[in-house]
């Protein structure tokens, strides 16, 4: 049997480059597929950024120009192989070679480009895909310039468009992209309320649509979370699909993380130590028996923040402590540390960014809080279901589609969850949790069990992703 070739074009992937959890799965998701099935390659931009461990290993496969405005411009193709995925990077220092991933003023030119590249390319790598799948809104070019201006020379290429997010879908002036795009009319796919809208583009071309989980799919219909392009949602709803990431569980495994105080898997004792150890080293009143709330995130107002805020002072009333780590919104940071000041025995405000501390933090916590607005898929839930910390999730998005709220009568379930974006539902929500912890130990321990059986291996995704590739590709019928 030929295998599928499968090209994914992303902006990140890890760990070359992280800006986010859209690294995360482009870093995971290739790997997952079986090499025997599919032949599955990464193409992403060669930022300075990328540690020079990689840098030293790529060599180069070719080089070629492609038209920018009325220039040529260089592009240069590295490759790199791993974990049986072969990647590309796409070299051009004057608009990769800066600091960080993005931010420019010039980021709408960059991804042009980018886009551009990845279709040029294909015959200087020698590998046309059967489905070219791109990510968010810096490939949302590739699946449009492919039916409009390249589909005669890659007929059986089909392209398939993943929305990780909409709240970003790279919006532009018209006259600021007409040069770089080589058109003097706004083509109507392209087009919003008279601007470019390149994730519309994406939507409106791609032959198949997914977001990272079916409730997000279901969500971004509604004007609420659509962002602006609920409509045209609900107008592709017959190729769209919402599927649901996975986690690295060879990296986050409480069994083999080296950076936890005290490995574990099925040991509430050793998990308390976790807890101990780290409560020693912020500071904490020492306390197996406390329950530890734990938060770790983007300091964004789609995490959640302001109705953390608004019921702060009455969630530090309850018998527990709560250590956030996150950077972000400097709102949001020098309000937290200030709270945390007041409570010196019961809260921490960690604003940084540490990995490492990140993983001390999943095994330290009996309770994981993630109240988030919107939440296409989210993984730290995931990551800490792991680690035997409930979650206490808002219900929207992958959030609804991994917490199910425990059902004490029939052992079901492995979480707690609420439905409105109200900070007293959130706090009740806690209450329950806390209450829960310190009064009903045998429910608790059920609680605990379903988490940790909870699966999000990146096997499932993969095999539903290839059920799709298929399906559009006409390799099977459905
Ligand atoms: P998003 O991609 O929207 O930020 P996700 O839940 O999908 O949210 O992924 C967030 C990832 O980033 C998780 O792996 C989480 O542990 C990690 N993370 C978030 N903030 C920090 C931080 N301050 N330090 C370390 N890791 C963090």
């Amino acid at each position: 049997m030929q295998k599928l070739k499968v090209l994914f074009a992303a902006s990140e992937a890890f760990p070359f480059a992280k800006s986010g959890g859209l690294a995360d799965v482009i870093g995971a998701l290739p790997k997952a597929f079986s090499p025997d099935e599919v032949d599955v390659r990464v193409v992403i931009p060669k930022y300075g950024s990328i540690p020079k461990e990689f840098v030293d290993k790529m060599w180069l496969v070719d080089v070629f120009y492609v038209r920018i405005g009325y220039t040529d411009v260089y592009a240069g193709i590295m490759t790199y192989k791993k974990d049986h995925v072969t990647y590309y990077f796409v070299d051009n220092e004057y608009y990769f070679k800066r600091p960080g991933l993005y931010g420019y003023y010039d980021d709408g030119e960059r991804f042009v480009y980018f886009s551009r590249v990845v279709l040029e390319m294909l015959p200087f790598i020698d590998f046309y895909p059967d489905v070219l799948h791109c990510h968010d809104w810096q490939t949302a070019l590739v699946p449009f310039l492919l039916k409009e201006q390249y589909q005669h020379h890659y007929l059986n290429t089909k392209t398939v468009f993943t929305i990780h997010n909409m709240k970003f879908q790279g919006r532009y002036g018209f006259h600021d992209l007409q040069g770089v795009l080589n058109i003097d009319y706004l083509p109507p796919s392209l087009e919003y309320y008279g601007e470019i809208n390149l994730m519309k583009g994406a939507l409106c071309s791609a032959d198949l649509v997914t977001t990272v989980s079916p409730s997000y799919a279901e969500e971004l219909k509604d004007p609420y979370y659509g962002e602006g392009l609920d409509g045209v949602m609900r107008d592709i709803t017959y190729k769209t699909v919402g599927i649901l990431n996975g986690i690295d569980t060879s990296v986050y495994s409480p069994k083999t993380d080296p950076h936890i105080y005290k490995n574990y898997i099925n040991s509430i004792e050793k998990k308390r130590m976790n807890k101990t150890r780290l409560q020693e080293d912020l500071g904490l009143p020492v306390d197996p028996q406390v329950p530890m709330l734990v938060m770790i995130s983007r300091l964004d107002e789609q995490k959640g923040i302001d109705l953390i805020t608004a019921v702060i002072h009455e969630i530090l009333q309850l018998d527990l402590q709560f250590v956030v780590l996150g950077t972000g919104n400097s709102h949001y940071e020098y309000l937290l540390s200030d709270v945390a000041a007041t409570y010196p025995n019961k809260m921490r405000s960690l604003i940084q960014f540490d990995e490492p501390l990140s993983h001390k933090l999943y095994a330290a916590a009996d309770l994981f809080l993630m109240p988030s607005k919107f939440e296409p898929c989210g993984l730290s839930q995931m990551i800490a279901l792991r680690y035997g910390a409930i979650p206490i999730v808002r219900e929207t998005g992958g959030l609804r589609d991994t917490v199910q709220y425990f059902n004490a009568s029939e052992k079901t379930g492995n979480g707690f969850t609420f439905a409105t974006y109200n900070a007293h539902d959130l706090l009740f929500t806690i209450q329950k949790a806390v209450g829960m912890y310190h009064h009903d130990p045998d429910n608790w321990a059920a609680l605990e069990l379903n988490a940790t059986k909870s699966d999000f291996h990146w096997r499932k995704s993969a095999s539903e992703y290839l059920y799709f590739y298929k399906k559009i590709t006409g390799n099977i019928k459905i």
